[in-house]
């Protein structure tokens, strides 16, 4: 297997290449150039890490079978609350994918337990003796399961810039209270887009790269532009379907829809990736909040960028740019020239319009639409009264999308609906939609676990009593001192 930049197809690497550069040196992203098939009949009798080696293999084909097993068992043999990883629960007629029962309650945990482990061998494939220092700006949930992930990996160490402003005080105590040699968790005074370019600009500032060369050592992003998060996100759409037809509720071969909140495209991605490697996925519906560029796009072809950020209930969702439609595009065009004239009228218009030819491509297999926050918290209310089960808000907007499409009779299929995070992570937004809200989150869980009987996360439990490891906030300007004196320290 190949894996080609969207930009330039001329430019290849092998499955460790990509994982140990993210991106590729023009820009483009890493995407396959053909997508290998799957024998569902074959994965019936799998669990989920059986199945895990056996979708990953396809890809990383400069790993062994052997290092592919390792990396899975040491992500997932007991990291998780369940041993099913990713359960799927039963809501009226339809069914919700729980992707949040990894360390950190949100869905990001699946790929961010093994990306470590994807890096580490990676090194050793290209029998590198480099060091990588894993730089991360954080809007809440990437920043936690990022340090979870990396934390005590060898020869990683791991910074996570978050806006000291600008995250919930569960989020936030999550990243400060982290164990392990070798995290550093920094409060940066400014906001999430002021983080992220400061670190953005890190990874092509000479200066720092020459003194991480100095040190043996490279930078790498635990990004969603980087393969290694995409690929183990297709293993949980086979998997619920596969469970579908175990239980009997399809047969096998027979059509579903999946639903998404989609925020940077890398979720949903992954699912249409399962489909082209044989799981009858009919239509991928992309659910997105107030921050409506993708239903836009989906419904027009045109992607317009210029548009006010909203700060929204659904925060993980609240982007502008969407990365990894990149790929998508590339795929569905299978031409690199045009990807890469659309990425620069992006970058210098802020927008870029598709043929009509692609966008009848596009809408054969993707719905869009959007919820408003007020309908966000509708729902979480709605099918807690009606059907006991509690969501949180990015799962609600995806529930909420899939009722707009089933209004519109496209078809009755059955469907899958992700679900992105615990509802205690957003304690604030479910209690106002079922309850009340207090100033205290902790006494929030307490009082909603009491009033529902939904079950705190052990994590999020254990959080309150847990010390507090990472004081130091800093200045924008201090971002690039603090990266030179992680990594002279040895
Ligand atoms: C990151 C995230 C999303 C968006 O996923 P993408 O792969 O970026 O589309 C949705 N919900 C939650 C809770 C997330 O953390």
């Amino acid at each position: 297997m190949k894996y080609l930049s969207t930009r330039n197809k001329n430019l290849s690497a092998s499955s460790s290449m990509c994982i140990l550069e993210g991106l590729s040196k023009e820009g483009g992203l890493f995407f396959f150039d053909s997508i290998p098939s799957l024998d569902l009949n074959e994965c019936l009798k799998m669990n989920y890490l059986e199945l895990a080696i056996e979708v990953l293999k396809k890809f990383l084909t400069d790993f062994s079978e052997e290092e592919i097993s390792a990396c899975v068992h040491n992500a997932y043999d007991d990291s998780f609350d369940t041993e099913e990883i990713t359960p799927i629960v039963k809501v009226k007629e339809d069914w919700i994918l729980e992707l949040f029962h990894g360390p950190t309650s949100a869905f990001k945990d699946v790929a961010l337990q093994i990306l470590p482990h994807l890096l580490t061998t990676s090194l050793k494939i290209q029998k590198s003796d480099q060091k990588i220092l894993i730089l991360t700006a954080t809007s809440g949930d990437t920043g936690k399961a990022a340090l979870e992930g990396f934390k005590d990996v060898e020869n990683v160490k791991i910074m996570v810039f978050y806006p000291k402003d600008g995250v919930s005080e569960i989020q936030k105590k999550q990243m400060v209270t982290t164990k392990g040699n070798n995290c550093t968790v920094l409060g940066v005074d400014g906001n999430f887009d002021d983080c992220q370019k400061a670190v953005k600009q890190c990874f092509t500032d000479e200066d720092l790269i020459n003194i991480l060369s100095d040190h043996n050592t490279q930078f790498s992003s635990a990004n969603s532009i980087n393969v290694g998060r995409l690929l183990p996100q297709i293993v949980y759409y086979v998997k619920s379907y596969l469970d579908l037809v175990r239980r009997h509720e399809i047969e096998m071969n027979e059509k579903i829809n999946v639903s998404v909140p989609t925020g940077n495209f890398g979720n949903i991605l992954a699912g249409y990736i399962a489909k082209q490697m044989g799981v009858p996925i009919e239509k991928f519906i992309c659910a997105s909040n107030e921050n409506n560029v993708l239903t836009e796009f989906i419904q027009t072809g045109i992607y317009n960028a210029n548009r006010t950020f909203v700060k929204t209930n659904s925060p993980s969702m609240d982007i502008v740019v969407s990365s990894n439609l990149e790929r998508l595009l590339y795929w569905l065009s299978q031409d690199d020239a045009l990807t890469a004239q659309m990425m620069t009228s992006l970058k210098e218009k802020g927008q870029y319009e598709i043929s009509s030819f692609m966008k009848e491509k596009l809408q054969k297999e993707f719905y869009a639409s959007c919820v408003t926050q007020k309908e966000t918290e509708e729902m979480i209310q709605k099918v807690y009264e009606e059907d006991h089960y509690l969501m949180d808000p990015h799962t609600a907007v995806a529930y909420k999308t899939l009722l707009d499409f089933k209004k519109e009779n496209i078809n009755s299929y059955k469907t899958i609906v992700c679900a992105t995070a615990s509802p205690y992570k957003f304690m604030d937004t479910v209690m106002k939609s079922i309850d009340s809200t207090s100033e205290d989150e902790f006494e929030m869980m307490e009082r909603c676990e009491k009033l529902t009987n939904v079950k705190i996360p052990k994590n999020l439990k254990n959080l309150k009593n847990e010390t507090v490891r990472h004081h130091k906030n800093i200045s924008i300007d201090e971002i690039k001192e603090e990266v030179i004196r992680v990594v002279s320290h040895d």
